[in-house]
């Protein structure tokens, strides 16, 4: 096994790319470290498969390399890889029993027939296949068949990665949190670097020890969960974790003050005078209705979503979201809103800003 760097990773399915716009991977500079479980999360068309392709070597990129520890394996094909890959849709050989999909990996490579029992038995117990290593693939419902899958995926034990691109996509509701805690547990025995591709948070935040979060293109941000919910390194990320995401205020920042429509709010660190577009974030947990302190907002509506209060409101003219306990009473009269002064992140330019005691001002990583 081995970590994993790309460097300088670019790609275009342009013949000819023209500029940035035409690149579906941007720029990605990042280390999978060897027998980590991450999630690659990001919206639809981000460049989550495109990243796995060129990892797997069913892409070549553009631009940049990938390196194995220290070998470069660029140029390298997919087998002289040795990483294993798991698709949305099942692939299974429908001919076959699922015993002997389980094996076909592994009698592949040539192993030895004790060697190939043991592995095919311990993985079909696993992840809840003994019953079936008889029956032939095909007739199998769309669930099983993912799970030959998923067990295909895992039975080598050589593999420098695996590569899981949404696999849960097929599986019935009910049972993709037992799926994904078999594969947390064949993490744990196994060892190996897992790279769990979703656009779901919370199959990421649940699956992954470290969360890589990607937007158009890059890598916005790589953090364990609390980290993306605290302290967002960029707005997309803010936006994209948390149910409802952050709320983002434009503001102006003066030291350690933020202005809105010549109203200020304090805060906790001195961000000195960024230059570019500046916002204030808060998550809508942090968000606290009064009867007259702080910021003014109209209340929209309120939804009772059962241990908590999900009120949308308008302060000035940006849309924000704000979660009460169940037992807060929603009235009338509150009619203003203020902010945990220690929750609250500024944004420049999208990226976060880093503020200190002396109004000194680090950009975010970019
Ligand atoms: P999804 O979750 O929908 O699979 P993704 O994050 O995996 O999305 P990619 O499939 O990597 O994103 O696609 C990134 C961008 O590249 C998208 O704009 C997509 O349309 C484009 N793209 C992907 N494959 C090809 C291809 N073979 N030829 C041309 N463009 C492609």
């Amino acid at each position: 096994m081995a970590s994993i760097t790309l460097e300088d990773l670019a790609h275009s399915y342009h013949p000819k790319p023209r500029g940035e716009a035409d690149f579906a991977l941007k720029q990605v500079n990042h280390t999978w470290e060897d027998g980590h479980a991450y999630a690659l999360l990001g919206p639809s068309g981000c460049g989550k498969t495109t990243l796995l392709n060129i990892m797997s070597g069913l892409l070549q990129p553009t631009r940049g390399r990938i390196l194995f520890d220290e070998r470069d394996v660029t140029a390298a094909n997919t087998s002289e890889r040795n990483i294993a890959q798991v698709f949305q849709f099942p692939v299974v050989y429908d001919t076959m029993t699922v015993g002997q999909n389980l094996a076909f990996p592994l009698r592949n490579r040539g192993m030895k027939a004790d060697y190939i029992a043991g592995r095919v038995q311990r993985i079909a117990h696993m992840i809840g296949l003994e019953a079936h290593l008889q029956q032939k693939a095909r007739g199998l419902t769309a669930d099983l068949k993912q799970k030959i899958s998923l067990g295909r995926g895992v039975v080598r034990d050589d593999v420098n990665a695996i590569l899981f691109d949404e696999p849960l996509t097929v599986i019935d509701p009910h049972l993709k949190w037992e799926l994904r805690t078999q594969l947390k547990s064949l993490h744990r025995e196994f060892g190996h670097t897992m790279i769990y591709v979703t656009h779901d948070q919370t199959e990421a935040l649940t699956f992954a020890e470290k969360v890589v979060v990607m937007h158009d293109g890059l890598v916005v941000q790589i953090g364990t969960p609390q980290e993306l919910f605290d302290t967002p390194a960029h707005t997309f990320v803010g936006y994209f974790i948390g149910s409802p995401g952050m709320n983002f205020i434009p503001v102006s920042v003066e030291g350690n003050r933020a202005i809105t429509n010549g109203k200020t709010v304090d805060l906790a660190s001195n961000y000195g005078s960024p230059r570019g577009t500046t916002a204030l974030g808060i998550r809508p947990e942090f968000v606290r209705l009064t009867k007259g302190a702080g910021l003014p907002v109209s209340i929209d509506h309120v939804r009772d979503v059962g241990r908590q209060k999900l009120v949308s409101a308008t302060l000035f003219d940006a849309k924000i979201n704000i979660v009460a306990d169940a037992g807060v009473e929603i009235e009338a009269d509150m009619t203003n809103v203020t902010f945990d002064p220690k929750k609250v992140s500024i944004f420049c330019d999208d990226w976060r800003v880093e503020g200190g005691p002396t109004g000194e001002v680090e950009r975010g990583a970019s």
